[in-house]
């Protein structure tokens, strides 16, 4: 399998540290709204990524944090009056339910920012005892220039580097600035301002610097060196420049082996961005499609390339959903009535033809994960399928190409299989139990049940004659 490794610009055989295990860590979102549909290409990028390794038989260990602790949370948290976790709180909560709806897998580990102070400190203390970092008036910096292979990742001189540079998310505008022995130092961490949440330090009551955090969470929980390090291209520079650093310098091994960043996802080719105002939330989408054409559109991309969002897009992606779904569908119905007879030697071939197909997906996979490629393949089963199957052919026959159809979908999260709709008779004995709990006066399984109707699409309507329900 080969990876394009932005470190080495080249694409790689992927080799993992440990034979069998995949160590993955991936940037999440910094928590302070709803997600846009931007901040899930990476989501939806690398969840399959991992879905593939998992069917190659790794067990991969993925780790993506939420970075809760922020000025633009804090910002939001004054805004609206409330305090900065509730922000936070409230916002994780959402995109859970997005990422849900996505059918991005949970990760192994959702680390918190703010849950892992302790471990910043450490690093920076060792930082500083190394002569990595050094304390100016309760702000503690990174001394960038000590760093050696400062810039392998972005491929930047460090002499290029332009003075004070910022990036969008750490404004590096704190007191003490003044103090900088390098205007190229960044921030490792910072005095709090009025009102802001803080922590106890051997520096200065305050919180962390972004970077620092990926550091930490990733050796927290995937150890000093890890296989795959993974974000969006804006990512590159700075912040995984001075992961690289902060890591390498603490721990003095390698710190990511391979790094994979994706394209972004653009509108009217200018990338999709909360400050720009130019973006749809996922919640946006959600009213007008399932998330899973959402999933689909990303796919139909390579990772690395930008992805322009329009109307036309979406809809070429609902229509080809759509078409895989009815495939697997109807083979399903044909499978009920089909014989239990014997494959026919044609049968047997048109086998053997899906089986190419199999293996063109995996190896449009291999090859650095074009799920564009790999997407077609499934095409051309579903192709196959609605030209060989009917009533006439052997149940074997239909069965292996419709489980085909729904395995490789699987591996890129997307599920062709209809959701079963619900028996009368189930539907009535569940009214029935939510009856005798409300008598019982067991409120929390009368209001589970009616959650679970209404997941199912079955609305319940309480009348004089009792309860009534329709499918909505
Ligand atoms: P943020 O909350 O801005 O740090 O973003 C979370 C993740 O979403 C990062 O990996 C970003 O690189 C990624 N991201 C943000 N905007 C876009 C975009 N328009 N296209 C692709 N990825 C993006
Ligand atoms: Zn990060």
């Amino acid at each position: 399998m080969k990876i394009y490794n932005t470190l080495t610009r080249t694409k790689q055989e992927f080799k993992p540290i440990e034979p069998g295990k995949v160590r993955m860590y991936v940037c999440g979102p910094t928590v302070y709204n709803l997600i846009h549909i931007g901040n899930a290409r990476p989501m939806i990028v690398f969840d399959t990524v991992r879905r593939y390794l998992e069917y190659k038989g790794y067990e991969v260990n993925y780790v993506t944090n939420f970075t809760d602790v922020d000025d633009k949370i804090i910002a939001k948290a004054i805004e609206e009056g409330v305090s900065a976790d509730e922000i936070s709180k409230r916002y994780i909560a959402e995109c859970k339910k997005d990422m849900e709806g996505l059918n991005v897998k949970e990760a192994t580990k959702h680390p918190l920012a703010t849950e892992e102070i302790d471990g910043m400190i450490e690093m920076i203390k060792v930082l500083i005892d190394k002569g990595y970092a050094y304390n100016a008036d309760g702000t503690v910096y990174y001394r960038t220039r000590k760093f050696e292979g400062y810039g392998k990742l972005s491929k930047k001189n460090i002499d290029d580097l332009e003075a004070g540079h910022r990036d969008e998310k750490h404004q590096l505008k704190v007191s003490g600035a003044d103090s900088k022995e390098d205007p190229l130092d960044f921030v490792l961490w910072k005095p709090k301002k009025d009102g802001e949440p803080y922590w106890e330090s051997p520096w200065s009551q305050g919180r962390p610097g972004w970077h620092i955090e990926c550091s930490v969470m990733s050796k927290k929980y995937l150890g000093d060196s890890i296989d795959i390090h993974a974000g969006g291209e804006d990512l590159i520079f700075p912040h995984h420049e001075n992961e690289i650093a902060q890591s390498e310098a603490a721990n003095g091994v390698e710190f990511a082996r391979y790094w994979m960043h994706n394209g972004f996802l653009n509108i009217d080719n200018k990338k999709m961005s909360k400050s720009l105002g130019n973006f749809f939330t996922v919640r946006d989408i959600s009213e007008k499609y399932d998330l899973q054409v959402l999933r689909f559109f990303m796919l139909s991309a390579h990772y690395r390339s930008p992805i322009n969002f329009s109307d036309t897009l979406m809809e070429a992606a609902k229509n080809g959903l759509t078409r895989i779904i009815t495939a697997v569908d109807n083979l399903k119905h044909l499978m009920e009535n089909a014989s239990d007879t014997q494959m026919t030697d044609a049968q047997q071939k048109n086998l053997d033809k899906v089986n190419e197909y199999v293996e063109k997906f995996e190896n449009a996979m291999e090859d650095d994960f074009n799920t564009a490629d790999a997407v077609s393949a499934i095409f051309e089963i579903v192709k196959l399928a609605n030209q060989t199957a009917d009533s006439s052919v052997s149940a074997e026959y239909i069965k292996t190409v419709r489980d085909t159809i729904i395995k490789l979908s699987d591996v890129l999260g997307i599920i062709a299989e209809k959701e079963e709709e619900m028996l009368d008779e189930d539907i009535e004995k569940l009214i029935e139990e939510r009856q005798q709990a409300r008598k019982d006066k067991n409120f929390a399984r009368a209001d589970e049940i009616r959650n679970l109707l209404q997941d199912k699409g079955i609305l319940l309507e309480d009348t004089r004659e009792g309860v009534k329900w329709k499918r909505a």
